[in-house]
């Protein structure tokens, strides 16, 4: 299980969040569902940053 913090971007406050890889590398985006707005958002783990923050371009789902 990893934990990392990431910048809600409806309301601005920072949230932990977790992703559990089973072992496997971890994927460049996780699904967070936002304790802070209810949404759920896209996450890359190592860097704490969204994916829209990231990229401008979608990318396919995992
Ligand atoms: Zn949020």
């Amino acid at each position: 299980m990893r934990n990392f913090i990431f910048r809600c971007p409806a309301t601005g406050y920072n949230v932990q969040g977790t992703h559990d890889s089973g072992g496997q590398p971890l994927p460049t985006y996780v699904s967070q569902n936002c304790l802070a707005c209810r949404a759920v958002h896209l996450v890359n783990p190592a860097t704490g940053k969204l994916m829209a923050e990231e990229v401008r371009r979608p990318v396919p789902p995992t």
